[in-house]
């Protein structure tokens, strides 16, 4: 299916890279001021790194502000960190807690109706308009997920199906008899939808899905095709995360090729996670975020832990706005193995490359006699599951390979029955590390 997308605000999304440098450094500096003034960490922390707000001219000064990280989010949990009094917070989200303890993020009115707008310019990027249902099958509550695409859904006008998380077999009743036209989930889950579909032997001419806008887990190419091949749409990365707005902190149009940042709202850096200094676009690293125009729980150079790169060449949508590649992992997900680093989403894609396996696996890590083992639990799909032995051993084999070839790490390989590896209606939990270190 051909779509056409329009731009929601070609205005910010298609100014010239210089008016947007400026814009960047005007907001910038009032921001740093106001965080000086009304968040007494900001103003420790500057105070310690010796700089002081006049001295932040522009852009090119963010390298000498101090960072933040989530422990100072969670040091200062509930509402250490406001720059406003309780009484203009409108909205409390919080992140999934994927990693650890969970933080909250207080939003003004304001804050919400600007994270609103970034959706609304992700759904617009994916082919969305007033003729649109959308379907939402991200957690609502807490988790920004759900909220995030719902407000952006209704900023556009569509019909919003707020299904939330859950239910699989609803989700499925509900998006063939009411059409959805667009479908906002985890990758994970909509696999699991596009699976679940085919048992049924559901034919994909049944659903009117367009395109799909699927973020807050990593995923990878390969998982892309999957999807549009299951579901018949275009598979569209949505990234985001709670400390900076929520999803659509950056949105892919339809060239798929790297996520747009709405770079009028934040500010991104990449830098050395080792070194904290910052690197040239092109390079991967660590992802750093400053929020421009948030005024509840404004975000000073935040430490994402996500690793990805940056490219600030043209995209052939007119947007002229910074890409983010695919997110590679976290810096705290990232399994060291034997030395090596590695990501679950490599694994995915080494899997989906081999075929005869599901996209479902767990990686199982352990230490032996003071040295690491890596063993990836993958499911069979349906048809290799009766197939002989010998086979199966040759399959097995050429997912080893493949995982060695990608990662560099000797993997031990499970074939599990189909099924039997966990689904997940949310974020997929990847990693089961029983190191004790
Ligand atoms: P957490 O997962 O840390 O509890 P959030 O719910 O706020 O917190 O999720 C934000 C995180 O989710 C991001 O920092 C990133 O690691 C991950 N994430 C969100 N969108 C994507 C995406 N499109 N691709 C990869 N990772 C993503
Ligand atoms: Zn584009």
């Amino acid at each position: 299916m051909t779509i056409s997308a329009s731009i929601y605000d070609p205005q910010t999304e298609c100014m010239s890279r210089e008016q947007l440098r400026a814009l960047q450094s005007e907001r910038l500096r009032r921001i740093v001021r106001y965080e000086y003034e009304n968040v007494p960490l900001y103003r420790q922390k500057m105070d310690a790194a010796g700089v002081r707000p006049e001295q932040i001219r522009g852009v090119e000064d963010i390298c000498r502000l101090p960072f933040t990280e989530k422990s100072d989010l969670r040091d200062s949990f509930p509402y250490g960190l406001l720059a406003v009094p309780k009484q203009q917070i409108v909205r409390i989200q919080g992140s999934s807690g994927t990693t650890g303890k969970p933080i909250v993020v207080g939003y003004t009115e304001s804050d919400v109706e600007i994270w609103t707008e970034m959706v609304a310019r992700a759904l617009t990027a994916a082919g969305g308009g007033a003729d649109d249902i959308v379907q939402i099958c991200y957690g609502y509550g807490l988790f920004t997920g759900g909220l995030g695409a719902h407000q952006g859904a209704a900023r556009i006008g569509a019909m919003v199906v707020p299904m939330s998380s859950g239910n699989t077999q609803r989700q499925l009743m509900m998006l063939q008899e009411l059409g959805a036209t667009m479908l906002c989930c985890t990758p994970s889950y909509a696999t699991l939808l596009g699976e679940s579909l085919r048992q049924m032997n559901v034919d994909r001419s049944r659903l009117r899905l367009k395109s799909g806008c699927f973020g807050a887990e990593p995923w990878s190419e390969e998982m892309r095709q999957k999807l549009e091949e299951l579901l018949g749409l275009e598979a569209l990365n949505i990234y985001g995360l709670t400390e900076i707005a929520g999803p659509g902190v950056a949105y892919e149009c339809l060239q798929k090729n790297g996520m747009h940042i709405n770079e009028d709202h934040v500010l991104a850096e990449i830098i050395d996670p080792a070194s904290g200094e910052p690197l040239p676009y092109g390079s991967s690293g660590e992802l750093i975020f400053t929020t421009l125009t948030k005024q509840g729980q404004p975000m000073l150079r935040y430490r994402t832990r996500d690793i990805c790169t940056l490219y600030d060449d043209p995209c052939p949508c007119g947007r002229n706005t910074l890409r983010m590649g695919r997110i590679s992992g976290r810096t705290d997900d990232m399994l060291v193995i034997r030395g090596v680093n590695v990501f679950p989403s490599q694994i995915e894609a080494a899997l989906i490359g081999v075929g005869g396996v599901a996209p479902h696996f767990v990686l199982v890590v352990e230490r032996v006699n003071s040295s690491d083992t890596l063993e990836v639990r993958v499911e069979l799909t349906e048809e290799m599951f009766s197939d002989t032995v010998s086979h199966l051993e040759g399959v097995k084999r050429a997912l080893a390979e493949q995982v060695k070839s990608v990662t560099g790490v000797q993997a031990k390989i499970t074939l599990a029955p189909p099924k039997s590896i966990p689904r997940f209606e949310g974020k997929a939990k990847r990693v089961i590390d029983n190191r004790k270190l």
